[in-house]
């Protein structure tokens, strides 16, 4: 007898087996005037007795002689019913498992064919069954309900800020979420500032407080940078000098409104206004502005030009370390499309340390991207 459903399921086999035995026990005691789906007709339970007693060597009742013979048909498919509503019932908790382990697993209930391969192999026990593990996204909360926070940016603590929000991490992705409304990344005196073709300076014609000249590094003109900034150029050219990868110089740091409406205007004359906005900025859309960039040479004696620290050991190193000092490289390959620039290896922007980190680790190529803007390639009407 061929029992349906699964066939190589041990459970199945196992409860059929049972249940099957069962049936028999139970079709040899059952009460036939009570109801149970088990329950054999009287002349079946009759011709299972006789059997049962020849079996054990007992004389046959009289006029059950030939019971056994013409009644074993009806047993057996009164049998299959048993063994057919066991194996159902089997099936449906091999299907329940096998659904379970696909929702642990992560397939799709309804998937046929993830659902046929889980019935068709043996079900494994609950202890093996894989463990649902949540991954760790993080879920953005507004950070600016933690008085911590507020009281930081209040204080012009962009660090404490950072800090109070859980790090900078939890801090971008806060701010990424829309579930920081206290952080303006149009406040050009936060280390997190956006500065792009859509993101105007407010008022156009900031000045940054705290201007210096980096102590200890080569000013090619005269460039001068906000004081936190100023400090880690310092600390960036020092660690560069330490790894003895040569000196690197500041060729131009802070560009106020009216400097960079001529920087501007030269590249404008030299190659047209789409040439020019694809390496310059316009007038109030300079991260020069801010006084938190400066473009950067290597210097072997004298100084070379922008061009040719990507291929100088100081251009190496700048792209692999000068995260660690607060500074990211603003406008790298393929990225253009965001930006709205082409690459410059040499123009670096501080976002200090700790957001410098998480942009690092977190392999980001842009500041929009990193705070979940959208791109900003081009100049808004
Ligand atoms: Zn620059």
């Amino acid at each position: 007898m061929t029992a349906p459903g699964p066939p190589d399921s041990p459970l199945s086999r196992r409860a059929a087996r049972a249940l099957r035995d069962e049936g028999d026990r139970r079709a040899r005691t059952t009460d036939s005037t009570s109801f149970s789906p088990f329950v054999l007709p009287d002349d079946l339970v009759g011709a299972d007795a006789a059997a049962t007693s020849r079996a054990r060597g007992a004389t046959p009742a009289p006029g059950e002689a030939d019971g056994p013979t013409r009644h074993a048909r009806p047993r057996r498919i009164a049998r299959v019913g048993v063994i057919a509503a066991v194996v159902a019932a089997g099936a449906l908790l091999v299907g329940a498992a096998a659904a379970v382990t696909g929702m642990v697993s992560g397939a799709a209930p309804d998937d046929s064919a993830a659902a046929a391969a889980h019935v068709a192999a043996a079900p494994p026990p609950v202890s093996e069954l894989p463990v649902p593990t949540v991954e760790q996204t993080p879920v953005s909360t507004d950070i600016c309900a933690d008085p911590a926070v507020i009281a930081a940016l209040e204080a012009s603590d962009d660090a404490g800020a950072i800090e109070a929000a859980g790090g900078a991490e939890w801090f971008r992705i806060a701010v990424a979420g829309g579930a920081a409304p206290c952080v303006d990344l149009t406040d050009p005196t936060r280390l997190w500032v956006v500065i792009n073709k859509t993101l105007q300076f407010d008022p156009v014609d900031y000045w940054p407080a705290d201007m210096m000249f980096p102590e200890g590094v080569r000013s090619l003109e005269g460039g001068s940078l906000r004081a936190d900034a100023s400090g880690a150029l310092t600390a960036m050219v020092t660690g560069a000098r330490e790894a003895g990868v040569g000196e690197i110089a500041l060729l131009s740091g802070f560009r106020s409104f009216n400097s960079q409406m001529a920087t501007y205007g030269r590249h404008v004359d030299a190659r047209g206004v789409e040439g020019a906005d694809l390496v310059s900025a316009r007038p109030g859309y300079s991260e020069h502005q801010s006084g938190l960039s400066g473009d950067v040479v290597p210097c072997a004696g004298p100084c070379g030009t922008l061009d040719d620290l990507a291929g100088s050991a100081q251009g190496e190193w700048v792209e692999a370390h000068s995260w660690e000092y607060g500074w990211i490289v603003r406008y790298v390959d393929g990225a253009t499309d965001v930006t709205g620039y082409l690459p410059e290896p040499w123009h670096l922007r501080y976002i200090g340390p700790e957001l410098a980190r998480a942009y690092h680790d977190g392999g980001w190529t842009s500041l929009e991207e990193f705070f979940g803007l959208p791109p900003a390639p081009a100049y808004v009407g």
